[in-house]
């Protein structure tokens, strides 16, 4: 089988469907999706609506919770507080339903699917460095799944357990059957690697090989939206630089 995996989508509608495109191309059995679907973006309500039409399955990122009034944002600074709320005013009530009922996890075929840390899915910490990576590795039961997909950085790495230590930012992978990978897949609406190109991941469980593509956008069309909206300044204006 052959899955598009993407995540952080934020609400950047633009963004998103260059990399449906990107994806159509693939010949792919499936899309998934890491989560934080909504937060930052002007366009939250399209960009569900988009992903229920193509029949994407995602898991619970911690804007999603925190949009559907299902986690504490007093932790979120001001300006991820500010987009909550206003993208909290412009959802449906069957929206925000459809954002309390995502899981935090889901395993598909012979993979694992969380938007954080797999250790302690529901306490959405950050995985950037080995030591974070080991307590995720260690998560994933024994004789189980071996792969795991995230994001909640937005800044795309892959653990490879077999390689001992070895971290890449830009895979083209193949996993030996001893693997245990994670990867994180980048973010579609929002990167914070430099890059502003939105990120995505192929992956073939028949042949074991993920592959990243980055994906170039409108970036001036959903900076300009979100500033017409009303959102901060910064969040357009990150989009631009990768930041
Ligand atoms: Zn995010």
């Amino acid at each position: 089988m052959r899955y598009g995996i993407i995540g952080d989508i934020h609400a950047n509608l633009d963004a998103l469907d260059a990399v449906l495109d990107r994806l159509d191309a693939e010949r792919l059995d499936r899309i998934l999706c890491i989560g934080d679907i909504v937060g930052y973006g002007a366009q939250p309500t399209e960009c569900l609506a988009r992903l229920r039409d193509r029949n994407v399955q995602s898991v619970a990122g911690n804007h999603d919770l925190a949009a559907a009034g299902a986690l504490d944002i007093t932790y979120f600074n001001d300006t991820a507080r500010t987009a909550i709320l206003w993208t909290r005013e412009r959802l449906s009530p069957a929206d925000l339903e459809s954002l309390t009922e995502l899981p935090l996890t889901r395993t598909i075929d012979d993979f694992i699917l969380v938007h954080s840390s797999l250790d302690h899915p529901e306490q959405f910490e950050y995985v950037m460095s080995w030591e974070e990576a080991e307590g995720c590795l260690g998560a994933m039961p024994e004789g189980g799944p071996t792969l795991c997909f995230f994001g909640h950085s937005h800044v795309p790495i892959t653990f490879l357990a077999a390689h001992n230590l070895l971290v890449t930012i830009d895979p083209d992978v193949r996993l030996e059957p001893f693997d245990k990978a994670l990867v994180n897949v980048g973010s579609v609406g929002q990167p914070r690697d430099q890059n502003p190109d939105a990120s995505c991941v192929v992956y073939d469980s028949d042949e074991k090989r993920i592959v990243r593509h980055r994906v170039p956008y409108d970036v001036d069309a959903a900076a300009r939206k979100i500033i017409d909206a009303g959102l901060p300044t910064i969040l357009g204006e990150r989009l631009k630089v990768g930041q």
